[in-house]
């Protein structure tokens, strides 16, 4: 059953995401000549080895309030979400080093008396990967709709490119998590499903290099922080790669945004190749994964009991 499979996106998305932490902002240049090959620290944040960053902590954040509310709370996803801004919950060292101003404001926006789905901003600028890098709980749920997948990107980022973003991704990995298929394939079968719920939408015009496979050309690919950019580049490295490992090194050396690239590539490839093709040793140098790996039972758990 797709189910049993939280685990394998949830630390593939962590160990992405921890292996980009130190090379953060980082060119792809620099990256050519001494590339990240393992798990390493200190760099970019000067944190030890093994350590996430906001792209975790929020969706084990998001995992968490499912978990205790057992269902979709909207108001208290957000008070989890100040809990981490603000006190540092969902980190390893109590200490929140790095979120986006995007994502800050929507917290705060909440905090300050908005609604939490409309909390986060809808401008064309408020459309970095802050939504897509937490959104992958949601695709172990079975049969979620794509208006509560664009309200939980709302929260913080409400604009539609971010919002049909998330739904493609969770359609991606949707297909991976029940079907058997060739990576090409997955990503054919979510295309033309966001292609068809969309249709007549001009935001889809923005992923047009992904609907029609013009990503083969590293030097075409910016892997900053803007959503397009990101999963251009995650696309890319799935598509140009055969194994866990090679996908998410792929990703973080692309260099620029490379925790959120790793974390949504590592989610994606975590779910394709499976848990087991997650390198054990790079499992071990992040601290407190077993608090992770207990959350994605209870998650499972969560969603088995929605079937
Ligand atoms: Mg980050």
């Amino acid at each position: 059953m797709h189910i049993m499979k939280v685990k394998d996106g949830i630390i593939g998305l962590v160990i992405g995401d921890a292996l980009g932490v130190p090379v953060e902002f980082n060119p792809r240049e620099d990256l050519k000549i001494d590339p990240v090959t393992d798990m390493e620290g200190y760099g970019t944040y000067n944190m030890p080895p093994g350590t996430w960053s906001d792209d975790s902590s929020m969706t084990i954040a998001t995992m968490s309030s499912i978990v205790n509310k057992n269902g979709i709370n909207y108001d208290d996803i957000m008070e989890e979400f100040l809990k981490w801004i603000e006190q540092g919950k969902y980190t390893q060292y109590n200490n929140t080093f790095d979120y986006g101003v995007t994502t800050s404001h929507g917290i705060y926006n909440y905090k300050h008396g908005a609604e939490a789905i409309y909390a986060g901003g809808d401008g064309e600028r408020d459309n970095g990967n802050g939504s897509l890098m937490r959104i992958l709980p949601l695709a172990f749920i079975p049969d979620i709709d794509y208006k509560t997948i664009e309200n939980i990107s709302g929260l913080t980022h409400r604009h539609m490119r971010s919002k049909i973003s998330c739904t493609l991704y969770i359609e991606i990995a949707k297909s991976m998590l029940n079907n058997n298929l060739s990576i090409d394939e997955h990503i054919t079968l979510a295309c033309n499903k966001i292609k068809e719920h969309y249709e007549g939408n001009d935001e889809l015009e923005h992923f047009s290099r992904i609907f029609n496979d013009e990503l083969n050309d590293e030097d075409s690919i910016s892997s900053s922080g803007y959503v397009i950019s990101t999963f251009e580049s995650v696309i890319y490295c799935l598509k140009n790669t055969d194994n866990f490992r090679d996908a998410v090194l792929k990703a973080v050396n692309l260099g620029n945004d490379t925790d959120t690239v790793g974390a949504i590539c590592g989610g994606l490839a975590g779910i394709y190749y499976g848990f087991d093709s997650i390198p054990i040793d790079w499992i071990d140098k992040i601290p407190k994964i077993n608090e992770v790996v207990e959350l994605c039972e209870k998650y499972e758990a969560y969603c088995d009991g929605c079937l």
